[in-house]
């Protein structure tokens, strides 16, 4: 996957009380239920991206996580939603296991 968009830069002090980023995005239920119209010829799992904190823009394959509004896109065969998440927004709060007000699935 590609990152759409760089907003956390590498060794920058951020304010964590600005996390999340879209805080009606907190609730993995919520970030599933974005994936109605994810296009079926994707390799990627709506589950596996609400898990891995991203939900769907409605746009092409493009998914945006809720802590800090990192996007992503341009998924490929064999990707991780957390690996890419990490790997391109790696100061993330939610990737770095901050509690951010993520409400996972519950069962
Ligand atoms: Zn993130």
């Amino acid at each position: 996957a590609e990152d759409m968009q760089y907003r956390l830069r590498t060794g920058e002090i951020v304010d964590e009380t600005l996390y999340p980023k879209v805080p009606h995005m907190r609730s993995e239920e919520a970030r599933l239920d974005t994936f109605a119209s994810w296009p079926s010829n994707s390799p990627m799992r709506p589950t596996d991206l609400a898990q891995a904190g991203l939900y769907y823009m409605g746009q092409n394959d493009l998914v945006q996580c809720f802590c800090c509004a990192g996007m992503m896109g341009a998924w490929e065969s064999g990707d991780s939603a957390w690996e890419e998440h990490e790997k391109h927004y790696r100061n993330c709060f939610f990737i770095l296991g901050h509690d951010v007000g993520n409400m996972p699935l519950v069962g």
